[in-house]
C-alpha cells in the first residue's frame, strides 16, 4: 500500500522537530537517583495527548496507559533516573565531599562543572583539583588519582557557614553540568542518555501509535521507572502494581568499538548499526524470537548479545515479578557510558523506535509464548 511505502521512504524523519525540541529539554533536565520528578513532570507532559490515562506511583515512577481497562497488558519500559552524587561532608573551609548516588564515574570528576540541587534552588560548583604544577613539584610523589575520597567541591564558599547559606545540605543531590549537543554524521552527545534516551523512545511510540491511528488488542502502559542505577528497583516495585502479561524494555548498552574495550568479553556492537536485543535467562526465548522476526520483516538490522545469569537492566526486575512475566530487552548502543559525553547514534534512535512500534504492531493476547 502507498502508505506503507511511504512509511519506509521517510523512515529517516520517523522524529519530529518536536521530537527532538523535547529530548533536548528532558536530557538537559536533571533527574537524579531518587530524585526524579522534574523529568518525570516534563515526560508526563509530552506523552499525555497520546495515551488514554496516566498515573504515578508513590516513589514517582510514571506509566502513560493506552486502553486501561484491557484485561491482557503489555508494558513497554524505560528508566528515568540518572546517576549523580550526594553532598555527604562540608568541611570548616566550605569545600564539599560526596558519595556516589548509582554508579558515576570519579574517573571523570576532576575540572567538571556540577549543580548542586540545594534546599533555594540550583547552586553552581566545580569539581577542584590541583594544578599540574603543585602536582608535580615533587617528583618522588605519585599522581594522584581521582576517587570518591580525594575529590571534592568548591562552589566559592570559604565556611561551611557560607555553603549552608546557599541551601546545600548533606543530601543534596550533584550532577553535572554538561547537556545535549550534536556532532556531525548524526550523533548526538549527553549526559545521561542512560537512560533518557530510552523515556524518549517509549513515549514516541506512544506518539506514533495516537499519530497512526492504531487500536491495539491490549492495554498498554508506557513505564518510566526510577531508581534502575542503583538496582533495578523502581521497575520491582511498578512490575507488581501493574502485573504486566508481557514486558519489552529498553536501556543502553556498550558500542564496543572504541579503545579498551574487550569484543572477547563484550561482544561486537557498533553505534549506528541497529539495535541490540540481548539473549540472557531472564529474557523470554519466544518473545525475543517474536522481536526477532518483525526486524526481519520490517528490514530492520540486529546485534545480537549475550549477558551473564542477569541482564543488569530492569528487564530481570519484570521478567522475575510476580508470577514470571515474558520480557524481552532491546538496548540501544551507546559509547562513554556514565561520562558526561555519552554518544548515540540517531539511526539506532529511530530503528529502536520502529521495532517497539512494530512489535507492538504485531502482538495480540494469543500470542503463542508456551515454552513446553
Ligand atoms: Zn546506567
Amino acid at each position: 500500500m502507498a502508505t506503507a511505502k511511504k512509511t519506509k521512504a521517510k523512515s529517516k524523519s520517523v522524529l519530529t522537530e518536536k521530537s527532538y525540541e523535547f529530548l533536548r529539554n528532558y536530557i538537559n533536565t536533571p533527574s537524579p537517583v531518587g530524585f526524579e520528578s522534574s523529568g518525570q513532570k516534563l515526560w508526563l507532559e509530552y506523552i499525555k495527548p497520546f495515551v488514554d490515562t496516566h498515573f504515578t506511583d508513590p516513589y514517582g515512577t510514571a506509566v502513560g496507559v493506552i486502553n486501561p481497562t484491557a484485561a491482557f497488558k503489555v508494558v513497554i519500559e524505560a528508566h528515568a533516573d540518572e546517576i549523580s552524587w550526594f553532598v555527604n561532608y562540608i568541611t570548616d573551609q566550605g569545600l564539599i565531599y560526596l558519595k556516589r548516588n548509582g554508579g558515576v564515574d570519579h574517573q571523570i570528576a576532576p575540572a567538571k562543572r556540577v549543580l548542586i540541587h540545594g534546599k533555594k534552588g540550583t547552586v553552581k560548583a566545580v569539581f577542584g583539583w590541583p594544578a599540574i604544577h603543585t602536582r608535580m613539584s615533587n617528583p618522588e610523589q605519585k599522581e594522584p588519582a581521582p576517587k570518591t575520597d580525594n575529590l571534592f567541591l568548591d562552589c566559592g564558599a570559604r565556611t561551611k557557614k557560607e555553603v549552608e547559606a546557599l541551601g546545600i545540605h548533606i543530601g543534596a543531590v550533584v550532577t553535572y553540568e554538561e547537556g545535549f549537543d550534536e556532532l556531525a554524521y548524526d550523533y548526538l552527545i549527553g549526559r545521561a542518555f542512560d537512560n533518557r534516551i530510552g523515556g524518549f523512545m517509549i513515549a514516541e511510540v506512544a506518539r506514533l501509535l495516537k499519530q497512526n491511528n492504531k487500536k491495539l488488542p491490549f492495554g498498554l502502559y508506557v513505564v518510566n521507572a526510577v531508581q534502575e542505577e542503583i538496582g533495578l528497583r523502581g521497575a520491582e516495585m511498578i512490575a507488581r502494581r501493574i502485573k504486566p502479561d508481557i514486558a519489552i524494555i529498553t536501556d543502553v548498552t556498550h558500542d564496543t568499538q572504541t579503545p579498551m574495550i574487550s569484543k572477547i568479553i563484550e561482544g561486537d556492537v557498533a553505534c549506528g548499526k541497529g539495535p541490540s536485543p540481548t539473549y540472557g535467562p531472564a529474557v523470554h526465548n519466544k518473545l525475543l524470537q517474536f522481536v526477532q522476526d518483525v526486524a526481519e520483516k520490517k528490514n530492520i538490522p540486529l546485534q545480537m548479545r549475550t549477558v551473564s545469569r542477569s541482564t543488569g537492566t530492569d528487564t530481570d526486575s519484570f521478567a522475575y515479578a510476580n508470577d514470571g512475566c515474558p520480557s524481552v530487552l532491546i538496548s540501544i548502543p551507546l559509547r562513554y557510558m556514565h561520562t558526561t559525553v555519552e554518544m548515540l547514534h540517531k539511526k539506532d534512535i529511530e530503528q529502536t523506535i520502529e521495532l517497539m512500534y512494530h512489535t507492538l504492531l504485531a502482538l495480540t493476547p494469543k500470542t503463542n509464548l508456551s515454552y513446553l
